[in-house]
């Protein structure tokens, strides 16, 4: 059963409490928005009543153009008294170096230092809502760059640093080269005349200092050198042992002096009759002269040394110690195949003995061993 004393509601009166509902609910909708907004205030039109540029007064009615040097700004500006006379809070920018709005409080300047050089815009305008503001007030500036801080100065510079780099360092370079040229001319000078000493020095260790022809090392030295040549090719090594006869009585005669004069026109002499480039002509020792035949027959050597002995006849050379009143050379021949076995100063010896048996023969004569190595 239903309560009697339960009566359900009036659908007039169920109407009425929504309508109400409805209103105030927007009501207090509308309430609440208008406690979040400020009252916004009637702010008054800033104006920019100054500026300077590094302490200079600038005149602020147009684009302010002016040297950058030290980057000191200085800003004044104003505005009427708002209506409500609440005090006036300001806030400004530097377009192109501050990141935002800067509050400056009732601050009626603002200073800037250090500003590089730039094209910029002062802002200002009064703090709050922006919605319905008359814009901010703006001064447009360009500070100008020191010449040095151009930029066709500064690509200048770069371009000059690296044109003075380039030419240092080929400069550089040029000195370089003339020096080490400079060095490689002197090590060449001193090595021609390192050359040139050792050339002297070689040939004064194997030239006789008196006569021009090898001397005895040389000969010593091409003996032993043809010696095995000979052995080796199987051919015939002949050797002359050349005496100028009587020198000790030329000597003690016409004197020392003529004595080597003589000995030179001697070597000279025996020079001229030798042919072959392989031949050797040597003094032996004081005055005898040896002559190295390589790849020569005892038949030719012999030739060869009755040729010596008749060029030097010929000479005429006068001698007043001797009967015939003229020097002559008496010379020792002496042919062989060297041997292992046998040492070259054999040959030497064995002409050494046709030598003198040139000599015991009269003098003046050519005498050949003929006995074959032992
Ligand atoms: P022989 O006919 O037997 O060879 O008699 P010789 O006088 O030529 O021989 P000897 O060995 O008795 O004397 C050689 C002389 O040669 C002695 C020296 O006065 C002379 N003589 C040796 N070497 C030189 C030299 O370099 N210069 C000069 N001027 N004389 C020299
Ligand atoms: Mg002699
Ligand atoms: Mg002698």
């Amino acid at each position: 059963m239903r309560d009697a004393r339960y009566r359900a509601p009036n659908r007039a009166v169920l109407v009425v409490v929504w309508l109400f509902a409805f209103v105030m609910a927007h009501a207090g909708a509308a309430l609440a928005d208008g406690a979040e907004l400020k009252p916004t205030p009637n702010a008054p039109r800033v104006s920019i009543q100054a500026a300077r540029v590094n302490g200079t007064t600038v005149n602020v009615s147009g684009r302010v153009e002016a040297p950058a040097e030290r980057g000191d700004l200085q800003f004044d500006y104003a505005a009427p008294p708002p209506v409500d006379s609440a005090p006036l809070q300001f806030e400004y920018q530097l377009d192109n170096f501050d990141k935002g709005w800067i509050a400056a409080g009732s601050r009626r300047t603002a200073f800037y230092t250090n500003i590089p050089p730039g094209t910029y815009t002062f802002r200002v305008r009064a703090a709050g809502p922006t919605e319905g503001q008359p814009a901010p007030a703006a001064l447009a500036l360009f500070l100008q760059p020191r010449f040095y801080e151009t930029r066709p100065f500064l690509a200048g510079s770069v371009l000059v640093f690296v044109l003075l780099l380039v030419s240092g360092y080929r400069w550089r370079l040029r000195v370089l080269r003339d020096l080490q040229a400079d060095l490689m001319r002197l090590v060449r000078e001193r090595t021609d005349q390192l050359e040139d000493a050792n050339r002297k020095l070689a040939e004064m260790s194997y030239v006789d200092a008196v006569t021009d022809v090898s001397n005895r090392r040389s000969f010593e030295e091409v003996l032993t050198m043809e010696w095995r040549r000979s052995w080796r090719t199987k051919s015939r090594l002949s050797l002359l042992m050349v005496d100028v006869d009587a020198f000790k009585a030329f000597n003690d005669a016409l004197g020392h002096r003529a004595g080597d004069d003589c000995l030179r026109v001697v070597a000279a002499v025996i020079r001229d009759c030798v042919l072959r480039a392989t031949d050797t002509v040597a003094r032996y020792g004081g005055e005898e002269f040896a002559v190295v035949l390589p790849d020569t027959s005892g038949p030719g050597a012999e030739t060869l040394a009755e040729r010596v002995r008749a060029a030097i006849e010929a000479q005429n050379i006068r001698h007043p110690g001797v009967d015939g009143g003229r020097l002559t050379v008496s010379i020792g021949v002496a042919t062989a195949v060297g041997t292992e076995s046998v040492e070259p100063a054999w040959l030497v010896r064995v002409a050494d003995e046709a030598l003198y048996q040139a000599k015991r023969d009269g003098r003046n004569a050519v005498r050949v061993f003929r006995d074959p190595p032992a």
